[in-house]
């Protein structure tokens, strides 16, 4: 758009939760297991990603199966495309053929009617509100409604809602809360399957920092912002650790909403605004812990494929989840097991004969309060014995399911929300910004623009979760910024593909 950029990112890699971590002689990503749409060359997101990469960032296409839901000892999976995905579903739950091709109907209106539902984050504040104002009318109303008051709408079968609900933890809100927007975007951004970026997670920054850098811009990393710099109600620059200042037109904050607020405000402008009101209104979504294991073999010999599992002990999603989190169990809810060094074609050329796992589940900050204030690295034996315990629990969970990694296990480390907090800076160690209630899409201050004159925010708190969401959220700011009539610049530009 004819700009120059300065990407400032606090950590020592660019690319947020897209970023990768090397240990060991293995490589993960902390943040992108599987992504929708962009095998797809046409579509909006690929286009996006081609227009923003020019065209360096390719992408490798998972299974046809691209998600198993496992529940108890049953299977159940999510088949690429509409009618594959509907028929697998009427394979296992035969009399409920017409309320899966009603949900499927719904999730695809969801998705489309999404660009009206959202249409005010690209006006100005002030019209978005009056927007926001009749939005109920020209939308769904599902839109206004939680997943669970949705589904249950559509079916009593209450296993097949869980097993519709089985990817919640792509949004990490469990049906009874979680908007049925978010469920609904999640669910058709991966009906018609889904990649992996070849080159792994990190090759998303590498492959779009250059046209940050052809254009005259500069991405700096070990650069953490410690106030935006405003003057009369106009945002000018940003000071930085360690003192430094940087003056600009217009400055961007992509730090999720709770972090602009908590961390780099002014704490006048906090105070002028009520913005600790605006803090208040809105939740920090779930935190996680992981577990990254490295196996020395490679994943053809290993024999693992380029499905997620989803494993529940059973139907009861949110039951479960109040008594783990109440201590009542301390049975996991939900344990997720993904395959990245198969989902991506060019992994054998940098590590033969190595694979890797993922194993992600549920984590609350509350449970490791007794480390507040160490740091990384140094947080004593009692919680290297916590996390010894948890990777036992993960480890055997993969195990049972895959038995034949047990003897090519060479590495294995777990994070918990105290590493999200120490790398990302998120204080709750939240993994998806701001809790995607249905609450959340009524907040106006959830907008690209700011109060703060030349002062915006972007990234997946102004749109939702996920790269996809917060790619959009990054178009809707560009948008927002070449005001209501420069709008088409930017849709003509993304229409106009790679060629650009
Ligand atoms: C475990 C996990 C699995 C996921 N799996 C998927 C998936 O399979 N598919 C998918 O689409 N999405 C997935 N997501 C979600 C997706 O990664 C995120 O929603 C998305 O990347 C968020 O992008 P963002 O630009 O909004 O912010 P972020 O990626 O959170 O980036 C914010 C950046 O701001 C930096 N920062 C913070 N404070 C400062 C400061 N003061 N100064 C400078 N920099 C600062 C942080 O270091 C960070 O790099 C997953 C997330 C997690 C955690």
């Amino acid at each position: 758009m004819g700009k120059k950029v300065c990407v400032l990112e606090q950590h020592y890699t660019a690319g947020g939760y897209t970023h990768a971590y090397w240990r060991k002689g293995f490589e993960w990503d902390v943040g992108v297991h599987y992504i929708g749409e962009v095998h797809k060359e046409y579509s909006t997101l690929r286009r996006i990603f081609d227009v923003i990469s020019q065209g360096r960032l390719q992408w490798a296409e998972m299974d046809k199966v691209y998600d198993k839901i496992c529940i108890g000892d049953e299977e159940f999976d999510f088949v690429a495309g509409k009618d594959n995905f509907i028929e697998s579903l009427v394979a296992n739950f035969p009399k409920e053929r017409q309320a899966i091709e009603h949900y499927v109907e719904l999730i695809r209106l969801i998705s489309k009617q999404s660009s009206t539902f959202f249409a005010g984050q690209a006006l100005p504040p002030m019209l978005a509100k009056l927007y926001n104002k009749i939005r109920p009318k020209l939308v769904h109303k599902a839109f206004f409604k939680t997943a669970r008051e949705v589904l249950e709408e559509i079916t009593s079968n209450q296993k097949l809602i869980s097993v519709l609900c089985g990817q919640w933890g792509d949004y990490g809100m469990v049906p009874r809360d979680a908007s049925f927007l978010i469920h609904a975007l999640i669910a058709k951004h991966y009906l018609a399957g889904a990649a992996y970026p070849v080159g792994g997670a990190s090759s998303i920054a590498r492959a779009i920092i250059p046209t940050i850098e052809n254009a005259g811009g500069h991405v700096f990393t070990m650069a953490k912002v410690e106030q935006v710099l405003i003057h009369n109600n106009k945002a000018y620059g940003v000071q930085l650790a360690g003192g430094h200042k940087l003056y600009a037109d217009k400055i961007i904050s992509n730090i999720g909403f709770m972090n602009t607020v908590n961390h780099i405000m002014p704490p006048s402008v906090k105070t002028q605004y009520g913005m600790d009101n605006w803090t208040n209104k809105v939740t920090r979504s779930s935190a996680s812990i992981c577990l990254y294991a490295g196996f020395n073999q490679d994943a053809q010999s290993l024999n693992l494929k380029k499905t997620n599992l989803w494993l529940y002990p059973n139907e009861h999603i949110e039951a479960n989840v109040d008594a783990y989190r109440t201590g009542e169990t301390s049975e996991l809810p939900l344990t997720y097991i993904s395959f990245p060094s198969v989902k991506d074609p060019d992994w054998d050329n940098r590590y033969p004969g190595k694979a890797t796992v993922e194993i992600v589940s549920l984590a609350s900050m509350d449970d490791y309060q007794d480390w507040f204030g160490t740091t990384w690295n140094d947080r004593g034996d009692s919680y290297l014995q916590l996390k010894e315990k948890l990777s036992q629990i993960l480890l055997k969970s993969l195990f049972k399911r895959e038995p034949q990694l047990e003897q090519a296990l060479e590495f294995y480390e777990l994070s918990t929300p105290l590493s999200t907090q120490f790398y990302q800076r998120n204080d709750g160690g939240e993994i998806y910004g701001v809790n995607h209630s249905v609450d959340r899409f009524k907040q106006s201050f959830l907008h690209p623009q700011t109060p703060i004159k030349n002062f915006y925010m972007t990234g997946s708190d102004v749109l939702t979760a996920g790269v996809g969401g917060a790619l959009m959220g990054g178009v809707m700011t560009t948008m927002r910024m070449q005001g209501v009539f420069g709008m088409n610049k930017v849709k003509k530009l993304l229409k106009a593909g790679v060629s650009q």
